[in-house]
């Protein structure tokens, strides 16, 4: 059968190239020349297909998504790596027990001319080479050095691209082979983590899978097999390959052929059956193209398998043939779906792209009036917030009323042991000092040391107040720095500090007032209708100030005053239970007080100190240190901008191709 007709059974013209384009190599290999004249028409309606999978794998869009590939799964020494070399035209390292120990990437490019070349990559180590009897040790080596010297596996991907004018465009991967009892040095687990590892790959849709499984075992027992269906219930990417039929025992052909044809386990895909190099000949150096041809003859001469040739189901160039049309029809089918994936990853990374957008302008006088805008807006929002309480989902006023509420709750609490303290002063008083008269109290400094103690202890629970306070306010301040000036660690640092400086500041100054009202509560004063409303809520006097009304008052005992304006409370003959009532005005005093304080210095004027500090950044600051960019965010940019124009070529690249 010559070249041509091998193809006649194929729909398309741009399979047949592609196929042409396979058969190339393995001539090439075997040092057949197949150029002829319907070459040129071919290659005219495949290459595009391959050369869009190519283009797209140059702008290096396989970082963005997965394109279309080829894995190789099977039990250990079924025969994988032979197959992939076979395929490849590269020698792998093979033999017996776990040889493949890291998922390894043959990425085969196609060079119009050039000799050989390979790089083999792997973590951040990168080796070009140009003797291809190094890729043997080379692989070794780094499944060595990823996966240690035993007999461990490691998921980490080593990629050996090989340039060449003997291989097609085509990305194969070699897996480790399924094993199920774990050897010497093997974890328990062993089995599992393979088939982990090559889910990995098999699970995706881009991915064919070739399933190799030697003739001479039980294939309904073969673990690669349910493993593909698994993930490929209707076959549509699977691949099933028969390896060793040399190896098979007498009588056992028969059951062979009955696989081959479908009838054991049929696969809409199918079986192909191929010979590639055992051990003797490896060890006899028999080259890739003698084995090739070796292979040729196994099958030919073969009295069982002779018909499969002719069928189109043997030999690993009827492989290549097979491979190259079901990945040129998995290309066809996986472009709407390329498609797709590009347009969301398109999507995605515009609007990523956007909290990018706000760059600051190259251009030095430009600078200035920059950084005055972004200032200008950074200072409206922390005057929004400290006006209204309000900016955006921020609400300053929600946060700090658990804090004033824990305050207000803290000093109702201490109204029992006032009154206890009271009481307690009273009892005394009564015991050493009372004589005949009725019982009345006049120790004003006993009275005044009760209230002293009392306020004292308020001190410190006001201040953890103020400090509760302060956190929230300059995490909420911090918190619109940080998303102002998100791309300036410059400008960043300086307003955070400016935050923290000016909070220190303001609390200073509250610890102080704080603790002057304090003083002044020790006073022990009230204005006298205050309290005599206190005493008779439902008698409010009418008139203020000094008259005879007052003089009265004094001589009443429920009204004792000695109101003479602003004077000092007075607690002369007053009868010992009202005393407690002096504690609702001081409680009254001290409940609003302190939040007001607080509020209005470390919200209000903390703003406008802020702000007032931020202007002068704006006039003085260095302009090109303020704004120098977070060299993270610049480096992320760039590489969004990247991917974008990645993923803009290959929408065009694949439109064009449609
Ligand atoms: P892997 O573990 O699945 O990658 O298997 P290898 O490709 O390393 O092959 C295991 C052994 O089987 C190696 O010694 C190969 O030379 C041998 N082998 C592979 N294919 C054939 C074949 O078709 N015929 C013979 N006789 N030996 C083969
Ligand atoms: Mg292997």
């Amino acid at each position: 059968m010559d070249d041509q007709d091998k193809f006649t059974d194929y729909e398309s013209p741009r399979e047949k190239r592609y196929s042409m384009q396979m058969l190339l190599m393995f001539d090439s290999l075997i040092g057949k020349n197949t150029h002829g004249a319907f070459h040129s028409h071919f290659m005219e309606s495949v290459q595009p297909l391959i050369e869009l999978i190519d283009s797209l794998r140059m702008i290096g869009i396989d970082k963005d998504i997965d394109l279309p590939s080829i894995a190789v799964v099977g039990d250990q020494s079924s025969g994988k790596s032979s197959v992939l070399e076979a395929l490849s035209g590269v020698a792998l390292p093979r033999g017996s027990g776990i040889v493949t120990r890291c998922p390894l990437e043959l990425k085969l490019r196609k060079l119009n001319k050039g000799p050989w070349s390979g790089t083999i990559s792997y973590r951040d180590h990168n080796e070009t080479f140009h003797d291809p009897l190094m890729v043997e040790n080379l692989v070794r080596e780094a499944q060595n050095k990823l996966a240690g010297n035993t007999v461990g596996i490691c998921d980490e991907l080593i990629s050996l691209e090989i340039s060449s004018t003997d291989v097609c465009d085509l990305t194969l991967i070699d897996l480790p082979g399924i094993t199920r009892v774990p050897v010497h040095g093997q974890p328990d687990d062993i089995g599992d983590q393979i088939k982990n590892l090559i889910l990995k790959y098999t699970a995706k849709s881009e991915t064919i899978i070739l399933v190799v499984v030697p003739c001479n075992v039980d294939i309904a027992t073969t673990e690669a097999l349910r493993m593909a269906q698994d993930v490929d219930p209707d076959g549509y990417r699977t691949l099933a390959i028969l390896t060793k039929p040399d190896l098979i025992d007498r009588g056992a052909e028969r059951e062979v052929l009955n696989i081959v044809h479908g009838k054991v386990i049929p696969l809409s895909k199918g079986y192909i059956i191929v010979r590639c190099r055992g051990q003797s000949d490896i060890n006899n150096k028999i080259p890739l193209s003698k084995a090739m041809e070796m292979e040729n003859n196994f099958f030919r001469n073969h009295r069982y398998f002779s018909s499969l040739l002719n069928d189109g189901k043997a030999s690993t160039r009827c492989l290549a043939d097979n491979l190259t049309k079901e990945l040129v029809d998995h290309i066809k089918k996986s472009l709407p779906y390329l498609t797709e994936q590009i347009q969301t990853k398109l999507l995605s990374i515009q609007r990523e792209l956007k909290n990018y957008e706000q760059s600051p302008p190259v251009e030095e006088e430009l600078m200035g009036p920059f950084l005055s805008d972004i200032i200008m807006e950074f200072s409206d929002q922390i005057n929004e917030l400290s006006r209204t309480g309000h900016l955006r989902d921020k609400n300053v006023h929600a946060l700090l009323r658990p804090v004033f509420k824990k305050w207000d709750i803290y000093l109702r609490g201490t109204e029992i042991s006032f009154t206890a303290r009271v009481n307690e002063m009273i009892d005394k008083y009564n015991e050493m000092h009372r004589g005949r008269e009725l019982l009345t109290f006049s120790d004003y400094c006993e009275f005044e040391r009760v209230i002293k103690n009392h306020v004292a202890a308020l001190q410190e629970p006001a201040i953890d107040t103020l400090k509760d306070v302060r956190e929230i306010v300059q995490d909420v301040f911090t918190k619109i720095c940080y998303s102002s000036f998100d791309q300036y660690p410059q400008l960043r640092y300086i307003v955070s500090k400016m935050i923290n400086n000016i909070q220190t500041k303001q609390e200073a100054e509250v610890e102080k007032r704080i603790k002057e009202f304090i003083d002044m509560e020790k006073l022990v004063f009230t204005q006298d209708k205050v309290f005599q409303q206190k005493l008779d809520p439902s008698d409010i006097p009418q008139k203020t100030g000094m008259d005879s009304n007052d003089e009265k008052l004094c001589d009443e005992d429920d009204k004792i005053f000695s109101s003479k304006g602003c004077a000092l409370l007075d607690t002369r003959n007053l009868v010992p239970d009202k005393l407690v009532l002096y504690y609702e005005i001081s409680y009254q005093r001290f409940t609003d007080y302190v939040p007001m304080l607080i509020i209005l210095f470390m919200l209000k004027d903390a703003a406008k100190t802020l702000r007032h500090q931020m202007l002068e950044l704006r006039n003085g600051g260095d302009v090109v240190n303020l704004l120098s960019e977070d060299s993270e965010r610049g480096r992320r940019r760039v590489d969004l901008k990247k991917r974008l124009e990645r993923l803009t070529q290959a929408q065009e690249l694949i439109s064009k191709s449609l």
